[in-house]
């Protein structure tokens, strides 16, 4: 993979949240909503920016009954590569979709580094997801030490590999995130050319896979006051956003900053 330039292309904008395993019936109901409250108030974001949170399983009712007169779609944070049977503990997409899911977090760094999933499953996990008619949104990155060692590209390569083996047709209905480790959850954000260096890197080989039109989210401790500077990124399509996202003003920010800059 290289980390070439590549053009500037217009790409519908994207900010996802990720609840984590966050929230109680109480408190979704508020953040819920609050949401509503402040779509309410900019009703042309969303028409610029396309909006959704991924939320745990048990709440997946709870959100699509409060959001679906709302602009802010909603999904999971993972799928399972199954589509039924004897698999205790896990969720196939066809259940996500009963519920309304768009879109199906797979690869998250918690899910790779708490859960031991491989980057083949990872790559299973999306191409569930898609057999299932969700959006997969493929995060990878790399932790401090493969960044330390000058390893960043090659760990993103490794890792995105068997989800790039799909082919462009597949690659078309995904989302990447770029997530680096370091950054998750921590308050360090990637400086917008760090990031965009990656992001630049996964643009050449979407784009030598004939799919460049690919949305590429960056996440990593993204907040309102540091999503407009990544946003003027060309290869930045958007964020994932985890913490800011379970406080509706700020992610609702988030979204304006980014669109402010289009
Ligand atoms: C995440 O969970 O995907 C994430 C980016 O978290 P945070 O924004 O809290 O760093």
């Amino acid at each position: 993979m290289t980390s070439a330039n590549s053009a500037t292309a217009a790409r519908p904008r994207l900010v996802l949240g990720n609840w984590k395993m966050h929230g109680n019936l109480a408190d979704n109901a508020r953040l819920l909503s609050q949401l509503h409250a402040v779509a309410a108030a900019d009703g042309t974001l969303s028409a610029r920016c396309a909006i959704g949170v991924c939320v745990p399983f048990p709440y997946l009712a709870q959100v699509a009954a409060a959001l679906a007169d709302s602009p802010v779609s909603w999904g999971a944070q993972d799928v399972s590569v199954h589509e039924q049977g004897a698999y205790t503990g896990e969720v196939s997409g066809t259940m996500l979709r009963d519920f309304g899911c768009r879109w199906a977090l797979v690869g998250h760094s918690e899910r790779r580094m708490y859960h031991g999933e491989s980057d083949q499953l990872v790559a299973e996990k999306a191409q569930a997801a898609l057999k299932a008619g969700l959006t997969p949104v493929v995060c990878v990155g790399e932790t401090l030490q493969d960044r330390e060692a000058g390893n960043t590209l090659a760990v993103i390569e490794r890792q995105l590999a068997p989800v790039l083996a799909l082919g462009a047709e597949s690659l078309g209905k995904m989302v990447l995130a770029y997530e680096p480790v370091w950054a998750i959850g921590t308050g360090l954000t990637a400086t917008p050319e760090q990031a965009q260096e990656v992001h630049s890197a996964i643009r050449v080989a979407l784009s030598g896979l004939g799919a460049p039109q690919v949305q590429v989210l960056y996440g990593g401790s993204v907040k309102a006051a540091n999503a407009a500077t990544l946003f003027t990124m060309p290869d930045i399509d958007g964020a994932l956003v985890g913490g800011a996202s379970l406080v509706a003003e700020e992610f609702w920010r988030i979204a304006a900053a980014e669109t402010a800059t289009v």
